[in-house]
């Protein structure tokens, strides 16, 4: 073995380590980030819309021994809790060994993804052909939803009162359903659209049918036909939908991608690949020293509006209730907290290499991403972490031989966007974001690495002990 020279020792002593997370894992977390994807991939494909994922997540809480939280009740160390609120939004809370004016270590990440919406009167019939009208939730890019198969979710309150859940195309005997798309033989004056204008908000039309109701005369027999299946199957009328929240999304299962099997494929990594580790994280942690709170939130794709977003008084209104039987103020509580807004970056893609700057860019593979700021033109939109904060929060993950890395989203001008993390920091917490880098994020196909999902995994389970 040869011996290192000057420069090399002070290279090591003076220079970032910017390994591949490969190169700086343990052999036992490789093994345990690949054990870890296999249940991530299985919950993922369960848990495609904010109304599963909700759901799903209580279930999980449950057998994990939390029980339903009760606002009159004073809770003691040890005590676990779930609140589901409105059906799309779950907090999970542990009672830590110190008082609560100590504050909450919360990990706030989000459960809606881009999808196709219905509009409220969305069926008709065009040509003898069936269809959905539709209105897209979230930024996506338009030319990636034609023809690749979708299925639908949601729940419909019909004109009684009573509602019925509505879930077609996951299983694989169900139909599918798709949005079409013009042959490029044809498509001469489309193709001279630009990318953003290739498919309109209003060509984003799905199929749903063709086969004429049988013995009849009338107009609209294919519309008719499947409004006697809904009804058959569901018990709905066209009216119906206007009280109804349906969702298409995409019908493909998660799986791995690459001959390594390094990466995970699926729809909705943004932000189930943070809200799942960091729900996991909560139930792994038993009894931890401050009270944690994972937030999985709703309406982060539009804007966190709403009474189920994070601009909304949900979170606030759950720790006043637990401050006030804790004899304390939640502002207090606030006051002395912290968070971290776990939320995914944009992962450097070298085909588009252009858009990052490397120095400051995320990569697969070299772990759990720390973004310090967001928004756009200058910081705006956006809450910019403190050097206080980041110090512990760097201190922390290499404390615990967490594999991280920082990243900013994208170059300076190149665009942006925001997370959550301002609308908590807004609350007097310290906060930053935390997540998992992303490729071809927003799509109806995103990839993740395997190893950079533990990370963010054991980043939580650090920040919350
Ligand atoms: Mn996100
Ligand atoms: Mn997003």
């Amino acid at each position: 073995m040869s011996e290192k020279t000057t420069a090399q020792m002070l290279k090591e002593k003076l220079f970032k380590n910017n390994k591949n997370g490969y190169f700086k894992a343990s052999e036992q977390d490789i093994k345990e980030a690949y054990t870890f994807s296999e249940d991530y991939k299985t919950f993922l494909t369960r848990s495609k819309t904010e109304r599963l994922f909700a759901s799903n997540i209580c279930e999980l809480a449950q057998k994990n021994g939390y029980t339903a939280f009760d606002p009159q009740k004073k809770y003691k160390s040890g005590d676990k809790v779930y609140l589901l609120h409105r059906n799309k939004a779950v907090l999970l809370c542990v009672f830590g060994k110190q008082p609560l004016e100590k504050g909450l270590r919360i990990a706030a990440a989000h459960i809606d993804s881009p999808r196709i919406d219905l509009k409220p009167n969305p069926i008709y019939e065009a040509d003898e052909l069936g269809y959905f009208k539709t209105h897209y939730y979230g930024g996506i890019k338009k030319y990636q939803w034609p023809t690749i198969p979708l299925c639908l979710y949601g729940v419909v309150y019909k004109a009684d009162g009573s509602s019925v859940t509505v879930s077609i195309g996951e299983k694989p005997e169900d139909p599918k359903f798709v949005i079409t798309d013009l042959l490029p033989h044809l498509a001469v004056e489309q193709q001279k659209r630009t990318l953003a204008e290739g498919i309109k908000g209003e060509e984003l039309n799905i199929l749903i049918g063709s086969r004429p109701f049988q013995d009849d005369e009338a107009s609209e027999a294919v519309k008719l036909n499947l409004l006697n299946l809904l009804f058959e199957k569901y018990g709905i009328t066209e009216g119906d939908f206007q009280s109804a929240e349906l969702e298409f999304v995409p019908a493909f299962d998660a799986c791995d991608i690459g001959l390594d099997r390094s990466l995970i494929g699926g729809y909705g990594h943004d932000d189930r690949v943070c809200s799942y580790p960091a729900a996991m994280a909560s139930f792994a942690v038993e009894s931890p020293e401050k009270t944690t709170l994972t937030v999985l939130t709703d309406k982060e794709e539009i804007g966190s509006e709403g009474n189920t977003g994070l601009q909304s008084a949900y979170m606030v209104n759950f720790i006043k209730d637990i401050a006030k039987a804790a004899g304390t103020d939640a502002y207090i509580v606030l006051r002395n907290s912290q968070c971290l807004s776990a939320d995914v970056n944009a992962a450097h893609d070298p085909t588009f290499a252009d858009v990052t700057e490397k120095n400051n860019a995320a990569f697969i593979n070299k772990g759990v991403v720390i973004t310090k700021y967001t928004g756009s033109r200058g910081k705006s939109g956006t809450s910019d972490a403190n050097a206080e904060y980041m110090g512990f929060i760097r201190k922390l993950l290499n404390d615990n031989n967490v594999v991280w890395q920082t990243g900013e989203l994208g170059k300076v001008d190149a665009g942006g966007g925001g997370t959550v993390a301002m609308y908590i920091a807004n609350l007097d917490v310290d906060t930053v974001d935390l997540g998992v880098p992303v490729l071809s994020m927003h799509a109806p196909f995103e990839v993740i690495s395997k190893l950079d999902l533990y990370m963010a995994y054991r980043a939580f389970v650090a920040f919350f002990r």
